[in-house]
């Protein structure tokens, strides 16, 4: 059978590839837009804690290899709208600082190619596209802006009563940007309990499929599920990429187009580029600066637990509010520590996962009592860090965090904050090097190709008609989640290829 050329093929439909689908539907270009995941079917495990935690439904069964050769199941999933679909939708933009260095106590964290003030515009549309919720004036290190496009989600009474004890404490909190779809109106969120890490049974998520996959398919682009993305076939000079080879139940095809857009999250789109080398492109392609894969990077976070025997807490959505004091620097230290934000409730049964001898009735009392926070901090990029292939294909991931130091001390300060607010115990625990939750920067953007994957609007630089818009395109990660940044940079990168590549 034979395919027809397109415009524009994208590969992955997540955070990346779905905006970028989004920005492109409607002009006269033909999209293809290619998922190796089917659609996240809308059903009553999507809120299940057993389904999502204990028996892993909507996680890839695929295994990675780390840096030992042991086997592991990377917290990542395939599917239309990738990793959106389970996210926690708090969709920050990176502070102005983080387009600059900044020196941390491990080391530097390196600047970008382009300043907040050229993203700015598009962060403007992303927020938009995504529906995202907060507020200008608590954050001190919110950069320059206008008005978030909705008023932040109110908080839950037990959480306004610790924003309160926060400021007593002299700290700054301040509204979590979120993306969440008409939030307490009829039809619209139901403010649940199971929104971070669970899919939304009724699309009330601010995710890539319903903002962006499936207006796109309505419009004017072209889904196909369950197909996946091989390799990238390049012309004999290795300048373009004539094809891309995909397989599709079962079926090995190959499509052309004008325009290739990669998107398959930070590690696949590593992986990709490595299994298309060929003798114009002998270590992988586009990777003349041998940095395709290097400079891995996911944050290094802590979850955190403030228990009290004797306080319940009846918070349903506690996920909305955000300490940045440390963000640029410690209380005695002049290097950044990181961010705080409160999390979404955590149930027994992902409690029990960490020491599951103990019996879920406690963990529901414990867990009842509770106070869930995450503290995250950036990790630096080193070109050790990195994703290779296994001589069988197998995608190995080498990781070992560093920054720790920063990361140790921001949840020491957690702690006294977490203390002082009352809570007798606090618990902590973290996924460490297998957290691939936040991944990117394996193919950073700059503007010497000797230090760069891409340039600054994401193009490769070896290969002309290649751009990449996932994760992947990170030089630094900074400490705040990274997908509002991507979406942005897609719209950025959208209306390029519309005035470049795509003009007619
Ligand atoms: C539980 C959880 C909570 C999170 N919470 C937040 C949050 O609150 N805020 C935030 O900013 N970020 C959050 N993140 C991270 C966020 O989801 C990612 O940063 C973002 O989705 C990355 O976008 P991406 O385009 O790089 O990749 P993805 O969204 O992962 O999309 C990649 C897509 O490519 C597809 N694909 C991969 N390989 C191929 C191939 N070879 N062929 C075809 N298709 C392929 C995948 O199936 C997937 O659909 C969270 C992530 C998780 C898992
Ligand atoms: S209803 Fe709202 S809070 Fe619940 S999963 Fe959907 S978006 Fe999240």
């Amino acid at each position: 059978m034979s395919h027809p050329h397109y415009d524009v093929i994208i590969i992955g439909s997540g955070a990346g590839g779905g905006t970028m689908a989004r920005a492109l539907a409607g002009t006269q270009a033909r999209i293809l837009l290619l998922e190796r995941g089917g659609h996240v079917p809308r059903e009553a495990d999507n809120w299940s804690p057993e389904a999502v935690w204990k028996h892993l439904k909507y996680r890839t069964t695929e295994e990675w290899v780390d840096e030992t050769g042991t086997p592991f199941r990377p917290y990542t999933h395939y599917n239309v709208g990738g990793n959106t679909k389970f996210w926690g939708s708090v969709l920050y933009r990176l502070r102005r600082e983080d387009f600059g260095l900044l020196q941390h106590v491990d080391g530097v964290s390196p600047a970008w190619p382009i300043t907040y003030e050229t993203l700015a515009p598009y962060y403007d549309r992303a927020e938009q596209l995504y529906e995202v919720h907060g507020e200008v004036g608590p954050d001190p290190t919110e950069p320059p802006r206008g008005p978030f496009p909705f008023p932040p989600i109110p908080h839950a009474p037990e959480i306004a009563d610790i924003v309160e004890r926060l400021q007593a404490q002299g700290l700054h909190p301040s509204p979590l940007p979120l993306g969440l779809r008409r939030p307490g109106e009829p039809g619209g969120c139901i403010l649940c309990n199971t929104c971070n890490s669970f899919p939304c049974r009724l699309h009330m998520k601010s995710d890539a499929e319903v903002c962006c996959v499936l207006p796109a398919v309505q419009s004017s682009v072209e889904l196909w599920t369950g197909a996946h993305a091989d390799r990238l076939v390049t012309n004999a000079n290795g300048s373009r990429v004539e094809a891309v080879e995909v397989t599709r139940h079962g079926e090995r095809i190959r499509l052309s187009a004008r325009v290739v857009v990669v998107a398959c999250g930070a590690v696949n789109s590593a992986a990709l580029f490595l299994r298309s080398a060929t003798d114009r492109h002998p270590q992988g392609l586009a990777n003349s600066s041998g940095l395709v894969g290097r400079r891995y990077m996911a944050h290094l976070a802590t979850m955190m637990q403030g228990f009290h025997p004797f306080r319940r807490n009846h918070a349903v959505f506690q996920k909305t509010v955000a300490i940045n004091d440390f963000y640029l620097h410690g209380p005695d230290t002049p290097y950044p520590l990181g961010q705080i934000q409160s999390q979404g409730r955590t149930h027994g049964v992902m409690a029990q996962i960490v020491v599951p001898w103990i019996p879920l009735w406690a963990y529901n009392a414990w867990v009842a009592r509770g106070v869930d926070w995450l503290a995250m901090s950036e990790d630096l990029p080193h070109p050790d860090n990195r994703v290779t292939l296994d001589p069988d294909g197998r995608i190995r991931l080498v990781y070992r965090p560093n920054n720790v130091v920063a990361h140790r001390r921001l949840v020491r300060e957690t702690t006294n904050i977490l203390k002082r607010l009352g809570f007798w115990k606090v618990m902590t625990h973290s996924h460490k090097a297998r957290n691939t939750t936040h991944q990117c920067g394996t193919m950073c953007f700059g503007t010497d190709p000797r230090a760069s994957v891409l340039d600054p609007f994401c193009r490769t630089h070896d290969v002309e008609n290649v751009f990449v818009v996932d994760g992947s395109f990170f030089p630094s990660s900074a400490a705040v989640n990274p997908a509002l940044t991507i979406a942005a940079q897609a719209l950025r990168v959208a209306d390029h290829v519309l005035a470049t590549d795509l003009k007619r």
